[in-house]
């Protein structure tokens, strides 16, 4: 028996197709988009205004394709970690972050990542495979939380610029008005920046868009993040220059603050240097250790004295609440702990 494509994570244009190949009428395509994104039914049957030949038709090739977290765990804050089951014998993470009125969802793009940076417990798992646009989507779409959910970051697990296509196709989705017309101002989509997907990403839609930064001085950034030796911040932030995040969209820099490797005011002063002139803010966040790194977090004094140099010298700074200590905080600790399980480690 051959397997049934998942209809989630189809846009308006690829629905049209299937429905022109099972010589359907056009307008289902759109009436299928509001069953899946809007009314987000789990089997085809449930699309009532289809008629039951078409129903039938679409039952034999394609499912609706939505699968419910395997596994969940919730801090004493209200941070929940989600574990989805990705094939056979992979998983990802998407950690729900409620916080008063807001409830913003981390979703992950990949399996593993290949950027392999020297902070990230999920570059020490190596690259396994690109997330499809159905299984971007549907760590939100079924997620317990979906419908209050205010706010999207794609700065789960994987590079998102690495596997553009599919996220850009999930972006479609989620911003569309065929899909869940969400306001591109509530997506934000956090990369190391890679030179071939950067421009295309912020040409092609107006998510705001967060650089994973972590060291202004490039020599140091580069033992941090090896993608910076493809490609440099310096050259990254001149492309960035060439556009306007001065009115709806959004341009920040996320900086997690390690122990005596860039928390010196030497390096606010570079960062100062390195952002002048651009609209942008930046995001201090505190390090959440890992096994077998030699990186440590600073303390909330110090944090707080990081923040205030670069405010008072005019660069917007916010520091970032840590939430979910308690339940292997950092990206990729949990999908790690589970694989180990499966693989008996
Ligand atoms: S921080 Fe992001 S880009 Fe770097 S290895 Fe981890 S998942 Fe990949």
């Amino acid at each position: 028996m051959t397997q049934k494509q998942p209809l989630l994570g189809l846009t308006l244009s690829e629905l049209q197709a299937i429905t022109k190949q099972l010589s359907m009428p056009l307008f289902t395509a759109k009436q299928m988009a509001s069953w899946l994104y809007d009314k987000k039914v789990k089997t085809i049957d449930e699309m009532t205004n289809l008629s039951l030949k078409h129903r039938t038709l679409l039952n034999e090739l394609y499912e609706v394709g939505a699968t419910a977290p395997m596994h969940a765990m919730s801090s004493v804050d209200g941070t929940i970690k989600y574990l989805y089951q990705v094939g056979e014998n992979s998983f990802v993470e998407a950690v729900y972050i409620p916080d008063g009125e807001r409830a913003t969802l981390c979703v992950s793009s990949q399996v593993g990542c290949k950027m392999n940076c020297k902070f990230c417990m999920t570059g020490k798992q190596g690259f396994t495979t690109n997330l499809s646009a159905n299984q971007i989507l549907n760590q939100i779409i079924s997620l317990p939380e979906c419908d209050k959910l205010t706010n999207v970051v794609m700065m789960g697990m994987g590079e998102p610029l690495d596997n553009l296509d599919e996220v850009l196709k999930a972006l479609e989705i989620l911003t569309a008005p065929y899909g869940f017309a969400w306001s591109p101002k509530r997506i934000t989509l956090s990369t190391v920046g890679l030179k071939k997907g950067l421009k295309r990403f912020i040409e092609s839609c107006d998510c705001h868009l967060a650089i994973s930064l972590h060291s202004p001085v490039p020599e140091q950034r580069r033992d941090l993040m090896p993608a910076e030796k493809a490609y440099s911040i310096t050259e990254m932030v001149d492309l960035l220059r060439n556009y306007d995040f001065s009115k709806q969209r959004r341009l920040s820099f996320e900086y997690i603050v390690f122990k005596g490797v860039n928390d010196s005011m030497l390096y606010a002063k570079e960062l100062l240097k390195l952002l002048r002139g651009l609209d942008c803010r930046v995001n201090l966040i505190r390090f959440h250790a890992i096994p077998n790194v030699d990186l440590e977090g600073v303390d909330m004094d110090s944090m707080v004295k990081f923040r205030d140099y670069l405010t008072s010298h005019g660069l917007f700074t916010t520091i970032r609440a840590s939430r979910g200590e308690d339940i292997f905080a950092a990206c990729g600790m949990l999908s790690t702990a589970k694989q180990n399980e499966k693989n008996n480690i």
